[in-house]
């Protein structure tokens, strides 16, 4: 199981038009560090399940027929507009997963077009997606402004066994999700660490929540997402800060 990470972040995306700090500088000067909105894919015996849709040439990356589903965590504009566009495509229908939120965005339920929504997802029951027995999915319940849910991803086959998580986007976790992650022991947890220490924000983690995440689940990899340029000029300004082994700053293509 691989979770390619396509895009690491926030609303801003970096560089952020306009700016001049040194993190959009240096996202303008090497590519590597420029961040897309975030969103990311699972690769699991040969299938691809996109998590969320917006990435500025995701139509060109996926072909049509090669996405086998779509998991949304959540209806907030930068996680879905692509699906305005995506959904008028000539190409076989798509399931897309979703989060109990009857509004959706603006008339995407109204005009799906080939995406095949789901009913609502649970939070906390596991379900498959077609081609993909071994495969167990769990939405987990996350904190932020609108429904919005994370994915547990468990594979076993006689070969393999693997667990990955999705929380994004997020302002701490819920217990429930806690139980589950403490339960499941991922392998990496890819969260939304969108902001530096100095800023609280009422629908986002920041760093020294993340720091303390990865203290009581020490053997999973975290994998910072959802980054700001904010946090990245924290990073740059405070190049000695020694983070704990277990955590990783992501950047756009990862793979986990
Ligand atoms: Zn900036
Ligand atoms: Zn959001
Ligand atoms: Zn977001």
């Amino acid at each position: 199981m691989q979770l390619t990470l396509l895009g690491t972040g926030n609303v801003q995306g970096a560089p952020v038009y306009g700016c001049d700090c040194t993190a959009c500088q240096r996202a303008m000067d090497e590519p590597k560090w420029q961040r897309n909105l975030c969103s990311a894919v699972l690769s699991v015996a040969g299938q691809q399940l996109l998590i969320d849709a917006n990435h500025p040439a995701l139509m060109q990356r996926f072909a049509a027929g090669t996405i086998n589903a779509i998991l949304l965590t959540h209806f907030h504009m930068d996680h879905v507009h692509a699906l305005f566009s995506l959904r008028w495509g000539l190409a076989p229908t798509i399931p897309v997963y979703r989060p109990d939120d009857p509004q959706g965005c603006d008339d995407l339920y109204k005009h799906p077009g080939l995406l095949a929504f789901q009913p609502p997802n649970q939070l906390g029951a596991p379900f498959r997606v077609a081609n993909l027995p071994e495969l167990t999915i769990t939405p987990v319940a996350l904190n932020h402004s609108r429904p919005c849910q994370g994915y547990v991803f468990e594979y076993e086959s006689n070969q393999q066994r693997d667990c990955l998580a999705y929380l994004t986007d997020t302002q701490g976790l819920p217990d429930a999700t806690w139980q589950k992650l403490i339960q499941c022991a991922p392998r990496a947890v890819v969260i939304d660490c969108s902001y530096s220490p100095l800023v609280n924000n009422s629908n986002h983690n920041n760093l020294s929540q993340v720091i303390e995440f990865a203290r009581r689940l020490p053997d999973s990899l975290w994998v910072l997402t959802h980054i700001s340029h904010e946090l990245d000029s924290f990073l740059l300004r405070e190049a000695q800060l020694q983070l704990p082994p277990n955590i990783k700053v992501g950047l756009d293509d990862m793979v986990v």
